[in-house]
């Protein structure tokens, strides 16, 4: 079993209460948490006692994606309570230092950098990683229960990218970063929803779920737009407290 618990889900900043990327990803044994954008932590205060957590990964250094794990790191300093482990790692990219360093923090966390081509065992969930195409460094990831195969990729922050079809091929779940409806003016950095879709297609995952997304656009246009290049594939929008069980026992 794998539950993916939507934390936040807007790109960018937060908006009319609800925050930026953040996922609660949980086996039974096992609580990882996925992006540590702006509300992560009050909204992880809802699912978990956030002293529960065994592990964080982060996918890059925008705010939008980091925003909480200043305070994460206090709460892990001084709230009350008994912790899973004394010390709470957190993986990210050593390819920005200054930005990896910040994850070290005294008696509290621990920075582990990962990379391309490692796999990566936190507990009983594997990690694997494919560079993808943003401003600044970042990584897809697809997370896989290695006791069950049961698995999904985080597209983190990109624009279309050759080769992300592949490392999320057959995937249970693909969870995009859909900041556009259409294909903007100036700088394109994130994927439109016509492009999530067909990425979806390409993959041939079972279902899609549409994130990181845009403020001001509705999230019916979205799936509409979406489902006429994913053809077959179920096509979902985030939303905040969204849960979503892979079970393929
Ligand atoms: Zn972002
Ligand atoms: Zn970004």
């Amino acid at each position: 079993m794998v539950k993916i618990t939507v934390l936040g889900y807007y790109g960018g900043y937060p908006f009319n209460g609800d925050g930026t990327s953040s996922y609660l990803v949980q086996t039974e044994t096992f609580n990882l948490l996925l992006d540590c954008g702006s509300g992560a932590l009050i909204e992880l205060e809802k699912h978990l006692d956030p002293l529960q957590l065994d592990a964080v990964i982060l996918t890059h250094y925008h705010a939008d994606h980091i925003a909480d794990v200043g305070v994460l790191q206090h709460y892990w300093q001084l709230a009350k309570g008994n912790k899973k482990t004394p010390i709470l790692p957190i993986y990210g990219h050593s390819l920005d230092q200054q930005n990896f360093e910040k994850l070290n923090w005294p008696n509290a966390t621990k920075a582990y950098s990962y990379q391309v081509g490692q796999k990566l065992n936190l507990g009983p969930l594997s990690v694997t990683f494919f560079e993808v195409k943003h401003p600044v460094k970042t990584f897809a990831m697809r997370i896989m229960n290695s006791m069950t195969n049961e698995n999904f990729v985080f597209t983190g922050d990109t624009t279309t990218i050759d080769g992300l079809a592949e490392f999320a091929k057959n995937t249970d779940l693909l969870i995009t970063d859909t900041n556009f409806l259409d294909i903007p003016d100036g700088p394109k950095w994130h994927l439109t929803a016509s492009e999530s879709g067909e990425l979806a297609k390409n993959a041939n995952t079972k279902l899609l779920m549409m994130s990181h997304l845009p403020q001001h656009v509705s999230t019916a246009d979205l799936i509409v737009a979406a489902q006429k290049s994913a053809g077959l594939i179920k096509v979902v929008t985030a939303y905040k407290g969204m849960v979503t069980v892979i079970d393929r026992q």
